[in-house]
């Protein structure tokens, strides 16, 4: 099969013809139909995420439809439609997996980084960490769910009730955050790059209510703020714009430095937490909420052979929404 291989991070995929997976007992054999363009895969292409797999295929926002099934499965047969995420192991035993958090499983093993993703024609894929998806998005418009919609939805979730919510990156993950947050009826303020005016434009489509660059500060206090873009400098921002009690949700799973910053701006019971990875249940969750809110899907398809075109326009923002890898077979 045809795979965009990282043979060593910070040098281009490299197209290679490999042989096809084999699903191993409990795993299904996929054939990929669209494979999301996740922030993600940028650090780990760039080396900024520890110890990948190598060679290794990048691409946890894998859509794509059941080929065969290994001994055991009964989950799913050929020929169904599973998405696959970016958890994609666990050990069930540990003290999160125990106490329903295994998104911080000590042992935890993640698609496109410690085992192989979607950038290719065949995945395999553990059963029991797939999800069936909702029947009204296309392949290219599902992709984006799985990651982007996914971790959005529990930094979503993290910021709890805030009514106006302030949204720093507007990418992927916000263009359907956005839709969710409106959809629950709560305001949102989108804060993009000074230079990206048309960001400012998708998220005022999106249904922000005001949007403008991230070194001007918020019209009014928000009561909470979710960090998308892996910059550390947008933190203390942030803190200086949620009211008291305020929370600063950072979403992404890697971040340039936060330079420090006066008590003052955190205090008034203000806080700052991650958001890491997702759980079974958060991708029940989204994916059953996706099905009944029809989300409008800004995704761009490229050919996978096109994949190294996809990371350097994630890299340098320009991108409207997601960019999704389709394979030869499936264009
Ligand atoms: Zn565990
Ligand atoms: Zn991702």
């Amino acid at each position: 099969m045809l795979a965009m291989l990282l043979e060593a991070p910070g040098s281009p995929l490299r197209p290679a013809s490999i042989p096809d997976p084999l699903p191993a007992a409990g795993q299904v054999l996929l054939r990929v139909r669209a494979c999301g363009v996740c922030r993600t895969d940028l650090h780990v292409a760039d080396g900024e995420l520890p110890e990948p797999k190598l060679p290794l295929v990048l691409g946890h926002e894998i859509v794509g439809e059941v080929a065969s099934v290994g001994a055991g499965v009964d989950r799913f047969a050929a020929g169904d439609r599973v998405g696959v995420p970016w958890l994609g192991w666990t050990c069930g035993a540990c003290r999160y997996c125990r106490a329903g958090r295994e998104n911080l499983c000590d042992l935890a093993r993640f698609t496109g980084y410690q085992i192989d993703g979607g950038y290719a024609e065949y995945a395999v894929a553990d059963a029991r960490f797939c999800f069936p998806l909702p029947t009204s998005y296309g392949d290219a418009d599902a992709a984006p769910l799985l990651c982007a919609g996914l971790i959005g939805h529990r930094a979503l979730r993290a910021a709890g009730e805030a009514e106006r919510l302030g949204i720093y990156g507007f990418g992927a993950a916000a263009h359907i955050v956005a839709q969710v947050a409106r959809h629950q009826g709560r305001r949102v303020f989108g804060f993009t790059r000074p230079e990206d005016t048309e960001g400012r434009r998708f998220a005022l489509e999106l249904g922000a209510e005001w949007a403008g660059p991230s070194t001007e500060p918020a019209p009014e206090p928000l009561d909470a703020a979710i960090i998308f873009a892996p910059v550390g400098a947008l933190v203390p921002a942030a803190l200086r714009a949620v009211a008291k009690a305020g929370t600063v949700v950072c979403a992404g799973i890697h971040m340039s430095p936060i330079p420090s910053f006066p008590y003052q701006i955190l205090w008034g019971e203000r806080v700052v937490r991650s958001v890491a990875n997702l759980t079974r249940r958060d991708g029940e969750e989204f994916l059953r909420l996706a099905g009944r809110i029809p989300l409008r899907i800004a995704a761009e398809s490229l050919p996978l052979e096109r994949a190294n075109e996809g990371l350097d326009r994630l890299r340098t923002g320009r991108l409207r929404g997601a960019a999704v890898l389709i394979p030869p077979a499936s264009v």
